[in-house]
């Protein structure tokens, strides 16, 4: 039920100004274009602003040239009584999106923001301008009530979530997640309690042997078999790992799989039908679900290529773990989980609907660096980001505004000033 204080903070949302920010923030490209050292810092200065117009203290933060963090903090002064367990309840979003391709496949050019349908349309609009818009203006609308929060809320607005997520991770190393105790990770998910993330793990393994002809393979040294033995292992650990790990409602299953094999590798040389080539790699592309530990993963698979090289003292290898991003969980009793869900039932009339994200998130770095909580929610179609035509449901917006001011006031706690 929606109390009388809370509905007052509800009374603050502005939807015309909301739907005006979320068209103006995707009338900006903030495609990271290298070349150009172009990136985020135009949208990042707009969410800035917005911040600064409504009174928190904003830090700009740039990661590298052309891709700046965003941080602001709303910090309302708190009894001393309740100074201890302060709460700090952080939303997340990114300004980078990914590049529009070919504008002529668009019905409107890609960064119009055009309205048809009760959808914005737009490159970046679903994601994640969208959330990012109604973190601000849920954050905008509890600073304007008068109500006071017992905690704080924190923006994190960063770049490079399409990429290698050095913005969260700038985020992280420069201390700013240290006090956070929760975080809704304002992805479009249509309004979604995603509670589970898959995890992934890249490894790559490059077996040396030596090249020879075809006709006389015993005067050098084959890697595809040694390779091959590797791969049947790997195979034989996703079967095990499966039955270990029974599979998630959300996610799935746990799985390995090889996406990359060359022989002859990369600078060497063309494939020949009489060569023998010297070395075979592979990568292996490993989705993790939660309760899998990628750290034993990945030292089994470097036993396997140990074993599968040891045929022959000739052979050597490289094995290499590339990427980890763990898998995360988050109890569907944890109080940030059960104030969006009670937020969306209040708001909806109807039982929330919990899901999981196939991919990782800025959520994923936070939660595997800092153990926190996240909750994966935000407005907009689950399957549109990236697509030509990404759009944006507008009803969606306004209830995930509204989400967030509830689920802010009730996870924090509030009372009339
Ligand atoms: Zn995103």
């Amino acid at each position: 039920m929606i109390t009388p204080l809370e509905q007052t903070v509800l009374d603050c949302i502005n939807d015309d100004e909301l739907i005006g920010w979320v068209q103006a923030l995707t009338r900006i490209p903030s495609v990271w274009k290298p070349e150009l050292g172009i990136g985020e810092e135009a949208a990042a200065r707009w969410v800035q602003a917005r911040c600064q117009e409504m009174g928190l203290s904003t830090a700009f933060e740039f990661v590298q040239p052309g891709r700046p963090n965003v941080i602001a903090v709303y910090s309302p002064p708190v009894p001393p009584q309740l100074g201890r367990e302060r709460k700090r309840l952080m939303f997340e979003g990114h300004t980078d999106v990914v590049t529009e391709g070919d504008p002529s496949k668009w019905t409107d050019p890609p960064f119009s923001a055009t309205i048809r349908n009760g959808r914005i349309y737009g490159r970046g609009a679903n994601d994640m301008k969208a959330g990012v818009c109604c973190a601000l203006m849920a954050t905008k609308a509890i600073a304007q009530s008068g109500v006071r929060l017992d905690g704080d809320i924190l923006l994190g607005i960063v770049c490079d979530e399409e990429g290698r997520m050095i913005g969260i991770k700038h985020f992280v190393e420069q201390g700013w997640a240290d006090q956070v105790t929760a975080c809704i990770v304002c992805e479009p998910e249509e309004n979604h309690l995603c509670i589970e993330q898959k995890g992934v793990m890249w490894v790559k393994l490059l077996i040396r042997g030596v090249m020879s002809h075809g006709a006389m393979p015993l005067t050098g040294v084959n890697t595809a078999y040694p390779m091959a033995r590797f791969l049947t292992m790997a195979q034989a650990l996703e079967e095990r790992e499966i039955v270990r790990h029974p599979a998630s409602p959300f996610l799935g299953r746990p799985s390995i799989t090889p996406t990359i094999l060359m022989s002859p590798v990369r600078g060497g040389g063309e494939p020949q039908n009489n060569v023998m080539p010297g070395a075979t790699e592979c990568t292996l592309d490993i989705r993790l679900i939660p309760g899998q530990d990628p750290d034993w993963i990945a030292t089994q698979l470097e036993k396997m290529a140990a074993a599968a090289c040891a045929i022959d003292p000739r052979l050597s290898y490289d094995f290499q773990v590339i990427e980890v991003r763990h898998a995360t969980r988050t109890d569907r009793e944890h109080p940030v989980v059960t104030t969006l869900a009670s937020a969306f039932t209040d708001l909806t009339g109807q039982a929330p609907i919990y899901g999981g994200v196939p991919g990782s998130t800025d959520g994923t770095i936070l939660n595997a660096r800092k153990g926190i909580p996240i909750v994966t929610c935000g407005p907009g179609d689950i399957y549109i980001p990236h697509h030509i035509d990404e759009w944006v449901s507008i009803d969606e917006i306004k209830t995930a505004a509204r989400m967030y001011v509830l689920a802010a006031m009730r996870y924090l706690g509030a009372s009339a000033r």
